[in-house]
C-alpha cells in the first residue's frame, strides 16, 4: 500500500493528529496488504459514494478503501548530521510516498515551542533544510559513483553523471529537488535515489478552533505554498483527537454544534489520496459494497490484481458502469438496460469511481 509520511518539529501536533487519523478501529483482516507496525496507521478512505451504491445494493457490508500513514517523529534541526534521532527516521521517510508536513500555526503558551515563537515559515524551513541536506549526501555519494562510472561509460552514464552533478549544486543551495525543474527522462533516474525531497508534500496547518480565518500565521504558510503549487488543508488537530474518540451519535452533535459537515480529518485523508496519485474503483455485490485503491492511470487488469493476483493472470474483461450512471441508472440492472454497461479489455485505462466487475480464468 502507499504510505504518507508526516513530518514537522517537535510539539507541532504530528502526534495528535496521527492518533486522530488512526482512532478509527478498523478490522484488519480486510486489508491484507498493509503493514503491521505501530508508527504505521492504517486509515479508511471516507468517501460518501458507497453509502450511495449500497442504499442500491443492500449489501452484507461496506469495506472502504485504505491508506497508510506514518507518524515520523524526531526529526529536528541537525538530523542529517545524525542530532536527535536524526538518521533512523530519515530512513523512515526515504520509504514514503508523499509527505504530509505538519506546521504549528496557533500560539498557545503552555505548548513550548522548540524554536521560541510560533512561526510556521521558520519551522518548514528547517524542516526542509535538514531533508535537503539528507539528500545532499544521497546526491553526492551518486555523483562520485556515477563520475566513475562515466569514465568508462556510454551515454547513459554520462547523462547520470551530469544530472547527479545538477543535482548536488541545486541541494546545495538548500533546495527541495521538487522545486527544481527536471525533465521525464532525468526524473526517472533520480526515482533509484529515493531522495526524500522529490516526494509531493501536503502541508497541514495545525490551527486553533478559531484559528480557520483570520489566522495570519495560515496566511503565510498558504502564500509559502502557493509558491511551490502546494496545497494547505488546515485542521484543529487536538479537536480532531476529541472528536475522534467520541462514539458516531455524539460525533455527528459535535459537528452540528461546529457548523461542520465532516471531520476535518476527512480533508487531510482525501487530500492526502490525491497526493499520492491514486483513485477509485467500487465492486458492488450482496456481500459487499468496497472501494478498492489504485493509481491514476492503471489498466482493468492491473485494478483487478489489487483484489487478488489470479484476477489479474486470468483476466479477460471488465464490466464497467460509471459511478454516476451506476447511481442514476438505479444499479447495475437499470445501467444494462439502458447501454451504459460497457465490457472493456486489457486495454482499458480505470477512470475514478467505475463501478467494476471482472471475468477472469483461474
Ligand atoms: P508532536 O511533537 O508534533 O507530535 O506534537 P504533539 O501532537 O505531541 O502535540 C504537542 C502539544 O501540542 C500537545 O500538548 C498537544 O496537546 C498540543 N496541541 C496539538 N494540537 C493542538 C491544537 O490544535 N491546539 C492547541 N492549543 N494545542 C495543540
Amino acid at each position: 500500500a502507499l504510505r504518507a509520511g508526516i513530518v514537522g518539529l517537535p510539539n507541532v501536533g504530528k502526534s495528535t493528529l496521527f492518533n486522530a487519523l488512526t482512532a478509527a478501529d478498523i478490522p484488519a483482516e480486510n486489508y491484507p496488504f498493509c503493514t503491521i507496525d505501530p508508527n504505521v496507521g492504517v486509515v479508511p478512505v471516507p468517501d460518501p459514494r458507497l453509502q450511495a451504491l449500497a442504499d442500491i445494493v443492500n449489501p452484507a457490508k461496506i469495506v472502504p478503501t485504505a491508506m497508510e500513514f506514518v507518524d515520523i517523529a524526531g526529526l529536528v534541526a541537525g538530523a542529517a548530521q545524525g542530532e536527535g534521532l536524526g538518521n533512523k527516521f530519515l530512513a523512515h521517510i526515504r520509504e514514503t510516498d508523499a509527505v504530509l508536513h505538519v506546521a504549528r500555526c496557533f500560539v498557545d503558551d503552555d505548548v513550548t515551542h522548540v524554536a521560541g515563537a510560533v512561526d510556521p515559515l521558520r519551522d518548514v524551513d528547517i524542516i526542509d533544510t535538514e531533508l535537503a541536506l539528507a539528500d545532499l549526501e544521497t546526491a553526492i555519494r551518486a555523483r562520485d559513483r556515477a563520475l566513475k562510472a562515466a569514465k568508462a561509460g556510454g551515454k547513459e552514464e554520462i547523462a547520470r553523471a551530469k544530472l547527479y552533478e545538477a543535482l548536488v549544486a541545486h541541494l546545495d543551495e538548500g533546495r527541495p529537488v521538487r522545486a527544481g525543474d527536471w525533465s521525464e527522462a532525468d526524473r526517472q533516474r533520480m526515482y533509484e535515489l529515493h531522495l526524500i525531497t522529490a516526494k509531493p508534500v501536503l502541508y497541514v496547518a495545525n490551527v486553533d478552533e478559531n484559528g480557520f480565518e483570520n489566522n495570519p500565521l495560515l496566511d503565510t504558510l498558504r502564500a509559502r505554498a502557493d509558491e511551490e503549487g502546494a496545497q494547505v488543508v488546515a485542521v484543529c488537530a487536538a479537536l480532531e483527537g476529541e472528536m475522534a474518540l467520541l462514539e458516531e451519535a455524539d460525533k455527528a452533535e459535535f459537528l452540528a454544534d461546529l457548523g461542520l459537515e465532516e471531520p476535518g480529518l476527512n480533508r487531510v485523508i482525501r487530500a492526502a489520496y490525491r497526493l499520492l496519485g491514486l483513485q477509485t474503483y467500487f465492486t458492488a455485490g450482496p456481500k459487499e459494497v468496497r472501494a478498492w485503491t489504485v493509481r491514476i492511470g492503471a489498466t482493468a487488469p492491473q485494478a483487478a490484481g489489487v483484489i487478488h493476483t489470479d484476477f489479474e493472470r486470468g483476466f479477460i474483461r471488465a464490466e464497467v458502469t460509471a459511478y454516476d450512471d451506476y447511481v442514476g441508472l438505479g444499479g447495475e440492472q437499470g445501467a444494462k438496460e439502458a447501454g451504459r454497461l460497457r465490457l472493456e479489455g486489457k486495454e482499458y485505462r480505470v477512470n475514478e469511481g467505475d463501478v467494476m466487475h471482472f471475468r477472469f480464468n483461474v
